[in-house]
């Protein structure tokens, strides 16, 4: 698949205010949040869609909510709450084709998202 910003990103070819980052995964703010706290967590394979995760992909997808979860600890909102969202292709949203699982907190957040 292409690249895109999130491998610039990975790579430290451009920069972001990254809040955690393993052997799998980096989670960084977002540059347009659309919360009080918004930040991404994505893996560093690049897997450009939900539909394109494979079986042996599945520790390190399963691995973006384990992170989600310590840093939003991290940063206070875990016990007040926040809101996880992946989206896929035109109709769910997806602008960036490389996975990743928003986190969106720091206010109630209205559901259905439209
Ligand atoms: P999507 O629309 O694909 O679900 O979400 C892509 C997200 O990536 C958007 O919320 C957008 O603001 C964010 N984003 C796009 N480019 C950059 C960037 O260069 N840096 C950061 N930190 N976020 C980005």
């Amino acid at each position: 698949m292409s690249e895109t910003i999130f491998t610039k990103i990975i790579n430290r070819e451009i920069p972001a205010d990254i809040l955690f980052e393993d052997e799998l995964c980096l989670a960084f703010r977002d540059v347009n949040p659309q919360a009080p706290i918004h930040f991404l967590v994505i893996p560093k394979k690049a897997i450009a869609t939900i539909n394109d995760i494979t079986e042996a992909d599945r520790e390190v997808v399963g691995h973006l909510s384990w992170v989600a979860a310590r840093v939003a600890a991290e940063l206070g909102v875990a016990d007040e709450g926040y809101r996880t969202v992946m989206n896929c292709n035109e109709f769910g949203g997806q602008s960036v084709y490389h996975i990743h699982l928003h986190v969106l907190a720091g206010k109630v957040l209205g559901w259905p998202p439209y």
